[in-house]
């Protein structure tokens, strides 16, 4: 049956998505704002609408860093007679 007829308050329109001729009141309005026909009509997906939580990537507490120790301690043992804190002269020749 051709479109091309009278009916009152109704008039011809053309499906946005597929491009068809239609009467006016065969269309609806669709999420996106398109004007379509039956076929063409569809939900936003669901999917689309959802919100992913804020993830908290940061530690709970700090405190800052210490600050470096200036006085080492020594390394010369008080308690095991002479010790060498020089480095010996000349080279090694593999003898023990
Ligand atoms: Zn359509």
């Amino acid at each position: 049956m051709s479109l091309n007829y009278y009916k009152p308050g109704d008039w011809n329109a053309i499906c946005d998505s597929c491009g068809f001729k239609f009467k006016a009141s065969q269309l609806r309005k669709r999420w996106d704002e398109f004007m379509v026909c039956e076929n063409d009509w569809e939900t936003r997906h669901p999917q689309e609408l959802i919100r992913a939580p804020i993830e908290k990537v940061g530690v709970e507490w700090t405190r800052p860093e210490a600050p470096d120790v200036e006085d080492g301690p020594s390394y010369i043992s008080e308690s095991s007679g002479n010790q060498e804190t020089t480095i010996p002269s000349g080279t090694f020749d593999g003898s023990l």
